[in-house]
């Protein structure tokens, strides 16, 4: 636990499942006050809420688009209105769409770029206004993905929306460091959460993804959260603009891990 952490403000965009879920409850934990956004799933936002509730913390549930500028402002609103302001901003909402590139659609491209890139910059944009005009210190986390350095056939789109967010992480990280302004991304590797339900019901393809992780097994949602509450405390408060990667080691070319090539 992070004591810094009692009583400050969090907004958590696709807090209703997998690891906003785990960032909302962890931040509940640190007695922190958070904003829990969904898209669709409101009793899994209120279940985030109720336990943050239970361990200490506030919580309020705002279902909202974060690939809209209105709904990124509603976050914030929602925080000032509720509790009184924002010191940590957490873009963790993202979604996939696997398609060959030669086949994929304009639409499915838009879906994936309005929610892991353009939800990125809406909630950042949002969070950083506030910061700059009230002269306050600030935190802003970005979920990007080993994907960010991997590339991933089939996953053009997805790929391309986290290669984005690492550099406008780094950017704006070195953009604010003067006004005490930190922004940073985390990179999970595969996490067991409901983006990935499909794949894992399959035992086969369970089987090769732990196979693709020198730690050989798959991550929790809470072992992100960990991340995420670190990067949000002051005990980190020397580090900006990093992609803080949480993958069992899936990025350290686990090809090789027994001495081939
Ligand atoms: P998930 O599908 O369990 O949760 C994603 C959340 O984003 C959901 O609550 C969903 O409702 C929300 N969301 C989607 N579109 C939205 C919109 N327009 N507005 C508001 N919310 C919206 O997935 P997860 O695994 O918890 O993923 C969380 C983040 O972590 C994503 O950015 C994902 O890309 C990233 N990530 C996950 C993994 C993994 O293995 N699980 C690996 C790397 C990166």
């Amino acid at each position: 636990m992070y004591s810094d952490l009692n009583g400050k403000v969090a907004v958590v965009t696709g807090g209703s499942k997998g690891i906003g879920n785990a960032i909302s409850k962890r931040f509940g934990q640190e007695k922190m006050s958070v904003v829990i956004n969904y898209h669709s799933d409101k009793d899994g936002a209120q279940q985030a809420a109720d336990a943050v509730e239970e361990a200490g913390g506030h919580a309020v549930i705002v279902q909202a688009d974060i690939s809209s500028e209105a709904g990124a402002k509603e976050l914030l609103q929602t925080a000032i209105d509720n509790f009184g302001g924002l010191d940590v901003w957490i873009n963790n909402a993202g979604m996939e769409i696997k398609s060959p590139t030669h086949e994929a659609t304009l639409d499915d491209w838009n879906k994936v770029t309005a929610v892991n890139q353009t939800g990125v910059f809406l909630g950042c944009k949002v969070a950083l206004n506030y910061f700059v005009t009230n002269e306050k210190k600030g935190n802003i986390i970005n979920m990007s993905s080993v994907h960010e350095q991997i590339p991933w056939p089939t996953f053009a789109s997805y790929a391309a929306a986290k290669g984005s967010v690492k550099l406008f992480t780094k950017t704006i990280a070195m953009e604010y460091a003067k006004q005490n302004i930190r922004v940073n991304g985390i990179g999970p590797g595969a996490i067991n959460t409901p983006i990935n339900a499909e794949k894992f019901a399959d035992k086969k393809q369970y089987d090769k993804t732990v196979s693709m992780v020198p730690m050989n097994r798959i991550g929790k949602p809470e072992e992100v959260a960990a991340g995420a509450a670190w990067l949000a405390s002051d005990e980190s408060s020397y580090v900006t603009g990093i992609t803080l990667f949480i993958d069992g080691g899936m990025t350290l070319y686990p090809a090789f891990k027994d001495g081939e090539g």
